[in-house]
């Protein structure tokens, strides 16, 4: 059976700490794929993502491209509502054996997720050291991965590009070059 490694997150916009822990769950666990799934909506997060479904979706396209142990899949964007983790994992669940990747931040979250437990039970919990995130409690099943430590967020992307900087070397360069073309995140 395959061992799929299932990275959730908005992607608003995928970055290199993405995909570095990525490849380095895919090099180090070790894992057959990891299958990148955008969220239409996260539920905890109290605004929606800024770029549309659509241009985050071409982004990751863009960012996936030359790694073919990467996939990409609409599952979230495709599904009506808020994206919870959990219809994700079931309806993933034949794929072959999941594992879940998080960052620390993420995993500090898993609490206030709908039905931890159920996640818990179908897919192994990765989490991606996170420089300023806590180490995770011992109790919360979690199996911890050597990644490089990127101190990059989404976040902090966006509000460069809002003050006109650019995001050139934080992601990779086709991305660059829709958020430049498409005027994205000014
Ligand atoms: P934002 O800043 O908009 O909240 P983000 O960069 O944290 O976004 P998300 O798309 O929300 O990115 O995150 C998807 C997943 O990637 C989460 O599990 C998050 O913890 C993890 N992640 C994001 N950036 C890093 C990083 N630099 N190092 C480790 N994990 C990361």
């Amino acid at each position: 059976m395959s061992r799929v490694g299932v990275f959730g997150g908005t992607f608003d916009p995928v970055h290199v700490g993405h995909l570095a822990i990525a490849l380095a769950a895919l090099e180090t666990v070790p894992l057959d794929e990891v299958l990148f799934v955008p969220a239409r909506r996260s539920p905890l997060k109290d605004r929606g993502p800024v770029a549309s479904a659509e241009d985050r979706y071409a982004m990751l396209v863009r960012a996936l491209g030359d790694e073919p142990r990467f996939g990409l899949s609409r599952i979230e964007l495709d599904r009506e509502g808020p994206s919870y983790t959990v219809d994700t994992l079931e309806a993933l669940r034949e794929e072959g054996e999941l594992f879940l990747i998080l960052g620390g931040d993420a995993l500090a979250e898993l609490p206030r997720w709908r039905s931890p437990e159920r996640i818990r039970a179908l897919a192994t919990i990765l989490v991606a050291r996170r420089p300023g995130a806590p180490e995770p409690d011992p109790s919360s099943g979690a199996r911890t991965f050597d990644a490089p430590a990127l101190d990059i967020s989404a976040r902090e992307l966006r509000a460069r590009a809002a003050r006109g900087l650019s995001l050139r070397y934080l992601v990779p360069d086709g991305v660059w070059q829709h958020i430049e073309h498409h005027g994205l995140y000014r």
